[in-house]
């Protein structure tokens, strides 16, 4: 890929050299760098509103990111402004128990029909970690099921076999981890029933539980095919393990709630995080009380944070409830746009013989540049055209398009997308699809 095909103006290019002195790898987070569009700046943002994000050039970008996944309201909601700048001037912090937390496990138990008690945390990484204690001090059992490529945030365990911003770089098996902690994780295909349905019978009296994403987001969007989820679930209590879903991306995405209720498949166990706190950070899980009254200081398991239901996530996570719930054509509309965008750009591939699978379910979508009829899995993902994905995205944001810069992530909408962005954004790709061809 050429260096020589600058992406980002003049300021971004100053600041990300600096970056580069100061931060490792000039980036907080490696998912945020262009490493898999072959190198460069990326654009850096001054600001954000509605379906656009601003860059310190000046640039306008159409914004498919929305914060990988953790915004579906659109940038800079004036009413998220309002709850935040409410919550502010109460404090920013208090190191102590109030009402909003209370207020918001009490509509998250309404929602998650499988949460009688939740905890939050700060991040979704956080609520994974502790849900997958949870399940081992539950069952006093060591052993982590896992499907490959699915992503459940940073900690040693489900690093072991990770996808998104770990496979982006290759580093499904990321260096310090324990050989003790691998030897507990096991990886299986996701989409295979009959192949975790062989572990579990084989092995699975050692596991705690099996954690999946029920819809996976971290290797593009992949549906689980028809039973897979409840073959899944069905063999794993079989066995006496858990079943945790990390809907960290996937709760309030496709629905006012968890997928799982739309799915017809329940956990044991589930975590969220992301959308819910409207832009900031927030994470936790839930499950049946016998399962919740483990954690410390009402059991064993322990569970602690400096950050855990902070006051602003919190206000900012019941003005996104609100906000989620007041509208009730949300879902359907960002299904309307996710499918006029998807059928826009297989016309534009089937117009020019471009190899093209695209995935959507509601306002989530994702490209595979394969030839293969569908992609059901990580390896399927990986055999996709990683060449011809990092042009596509450089064209589109040479023309103001801002994608995931990554084939394992997904293009997000939001409620402040409209046709008018998705006109836009089909003429782009129809261009960008050139230059796939080049
Ligand atoms: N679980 C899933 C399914 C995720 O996609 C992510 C992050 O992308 C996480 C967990 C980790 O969440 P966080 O980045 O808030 O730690």
């Amino acid at each position: 890929m050429a260096h020589a095909d600058i992406l980002a103006g003049p300021v971004s290019e100053a600041l990300y050299r600096r970056a580069l002195e100061a931060i490792t790898g000039g980036v907080n987070s490696p998912s945020r760098g262009m490493e898999a569009l072959g190198g460069g700046a990326p654009p850096f943002i001054e600001r954000a509103e509605g379906a656009y994000l601003y860059d310190v050039d000046g640039r306008a970008y159409i914004d498919y990111v929305q914060a990988f996944g953790a915004l579906i309201l659109g940038h800079a909601r004036p009413e998220m402004l309002r709850a935040l700048d409410e919550a502010s001037r109460r404090g920013l912090l208090f190191g102590a128990c109030h009402p909003g937390e209370v207020q918001l496990a009490e509509r998250l138990r309404q929602l998650f029909p499988v949460c009688e008690k939740v905890r939050f945390t700060a991040s979704g990484t956080e609520a994974v970690m502790t849900a997958v204690r949870l399940a081992r001090a539950a069952t006093g059992r060591r052993v982590l099921v896992k499907f490959e490529g699915s992503y459940h945030g940073h900690f040693d365990a489900v690093l072991v076999g990770a996808g998104s911003g770990a496979s982006t770089l290759g580093l499904d098996e990321s260096a310090g981890i324990p050989e003790g902690i691998k030897a507990d994780v096991v990886t299986l295909p996701y989409n295979d029933a009959p192949a975790a349905e062989r572990w579990l019978e084989a092995h699975g009296r050692d596991a705690a539980c099996v954690l999946v994403e029920p819809i996976v987001g971290n290797f593009g969007l992949v549906e689980p095919v028809p039973g897979f989820l409840e073959r899944v679930a069905r063999a794993a209590r079989a066995v006496g393990a858990l079943v945790i879903f990390d809907e960290v991306i996937t709760a309030f995405r496709f629905r006012p709630g968890p997928v799982y209720v739309e799915l017809g498949v329940e956990p044991d166990i589930v975590t969220f995080g992301k959308i819910l706190g409207g832009g900031l950070p927030i994470g936790g899980y839930g499950a049946r009380r016998h399962i919740m009254e483990l954690v410390a200081p009402a059991g064993p398991v322990y569970q602690d944070g400096t950050w855990a239901g902070h006051p602003l996530s919190v206000a900012c996570a019941l003005a996104t409830l609100d906000l989620i719930g007041q509208d009730a054509g949300l879902y359907r509309r960002l299904d309307d746009l996710g499918r006029a965008l998807a059928a826009g750009v297989r016309d534009g591939a089937a117009r020019r013989g471009v190899p093209l699978v695209v995935h959507q379910r509601c306002g989530a979508v994702s490209l595979f540049f394969t030839s293969e009829p569908d992609v059901r899995d990580f390896s399927g993902v990986r055999r996709t055209d990683a060449r011809a994905f990092a042009r596509f995205v450089r064209a589109m944001l040479r023309q103001g398009i801002l994608l995931p810069p990554s084939p394992y992530e997904v293009w997000f909408l939001s409620a402040a997308h409209t046709e008018r962005e998705v006109e836009r954004t089909i003429r782009a790709v129809d261009a960008a699809l050139e230059a796939v061809l080049d």
